[in-house]
């Protein structure tokens, strides 16, 4: 078999005003990915997801990976990795970033093509399935005003979640105040976390981790900026409540870097960021093999949480999985087949590969061919300033 086409498919849909939300990086009043399409010549097409700036990413595919991987055995998975990383410059001198999100959607449509050449799921590629179900936790509480949020966690509640991760970085005292306040609301017996999005010094990040110990918080997520690693494991040595992070880091080389700083407790590797199935793969053995759990990190479509569903089912270590619950159409409109939780469980597609059939109406109305991008505004990134005695 061999490749004959790559092609980036670019996808942005306005949101509703009812389902915008307030990130760290502003009011978000549209979701965007890029999926890859790889083609072949014995009539296999498989599908990817790639999370980051989608005018990048598209220039990467088309201009530096589809001229190398043209004519190559797509079944080659791994060699076919190397080439894209090392062959085209991507990972010259170990960088990462966004070259590897490129890489990471022709990766998993490599997966797919793999999968349906043998007419097997890719849970089963991976190794056959470690849980019957995977569970997932529901990323829905954003800033608003208190009540606001309550009403929303309990209606999480209501749909059968078990647990739910609250947006803080914000304002410290309000962030405090809505954590302690949704505990007392969703009670005891139900699993919180929360996730500050690189946005909070070390100061605030220690005054968060006290509160978010005493409020029973599973976790601490992305509490300081990603690149503070001595930041991270400052934190984590003054403080009882774990640190989660992983959603911007790429490749095994940098969940390395904190493993072995003693700066993270829970890995979270997105595979539409951090090199596609055949990283997280690699990262997942390395967390067994420093004892850690991971929790896969899942944001942009339903290509990427397809396959993470798949991942989730299969890695031995691998805990419970997020599920981006905001108002979403490249999650809700892109499958034939839509993927949904039942009370907070989710299956992987039994299909061949991936298991997804793709929605072209959703594909055509969703096309993005434009070249602007809106310019958030970003976080306070360098806190070194702050005292650490
Ligand atoms: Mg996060």
């Amino acid at each position: 078999m061999k490749i004959t086409d790559i092609k980036a498919l670019r996808l942005r849909t306005p949101l509703p005003p009812e389902g915008q939300y307030r990130s760290r990086s502003g009011l978000r009043t549209f979701r965007s990915t890029v999926l890859v399409q790889v083609e072949t010549d014995e009539g296999i097409v498989g599908f990817g997801s790639c999370s980051g700036n989608e005018a990048v990413v598209e220039a990467i595919i088309v201009r530096a990976l589809k001229p190398i991987l043209i004519g190559k055995d797509p079944l080659q998975i791994q060699e076919l990795w190397e080439m894209g990383y090392v062959g085209t410059g991507i990972g010259e001198y170990g960088s990462q970033a966004i070259g590897v999100v490129a890489l990471s959607g022709v990766d998993i449509a490599l997966w797919d093509i793999l999968g349906k050449a043998q007419n097997i799921p890719v849970y089963k590629l991976l190794g056959e399935r470690s849980r019957e179900r995977v569970q997932v936790y529901a990323t829905a509480l954003y800033p608003e005003e208190t009540a606001e949020v309550v009403k929303k966690a309990l209606a999480f509640v209501e749909k059968g979640f078990r647990s739910i991760k609250i947006k803080v970085g914000f304002d410290l005292a309000k962030d405090i105040e809505i954590v302690k306040v949704v505990r007392e609301v969703v009670g005891e017996d139900f699993t919180l976390m929360a996730d500050a999005n690189m946005g909070y010094g070390i100061e605030a990040a220690l005054k968060a981790a006290a509160v978010l110990e005493e409020c029973r918080v599973a976790w601490f997520e992305e509490p300081l900026f990603v690149g503070d690693i001595e930041g991270h494991a400052f934190l984590k040595s003054r403080s009882q409540v774990p640190i989660a992070l992983g959603e911007n880091l790429h490749t095994t080389l940098a969940f390395e870097q904190f493993i072995l700083r003693r700066a993270i407790d829970v890995l979270q590797p997105d595979v539409a960021r951090a090199g596609g199935i055949s990283q997280v793969r690699k990262v997942a053995g390395l967390a067994v093999a420093h004892g850690l759990p991971i929790s896969l990190h899942t944001w942009g479509d339903a290509v990427a949480l397809a396959a993470s569903l798949h991942l989730a089912a299969a890695l031995e270590n691998s805990a419970i999985m997020e599920l981006d619950c905001t108002s979403n159409p490249l999650r809700t409109e892109l499958l034939k087949e839509p993927l949904e939780a039942q009370n907070g469980f989710m299956l992987p597609p039994q299909g061949a590969g991936l298991g997804i059939d793709l929605n072209t109406d959703t594909l055509k109305k969703y096309a993005f061919s434009g070249s602007e991008r809106v310019l958030l505004p970003y976080p306070k990134l360098l806190c070194r300033s702050d005292s650490r005695s």
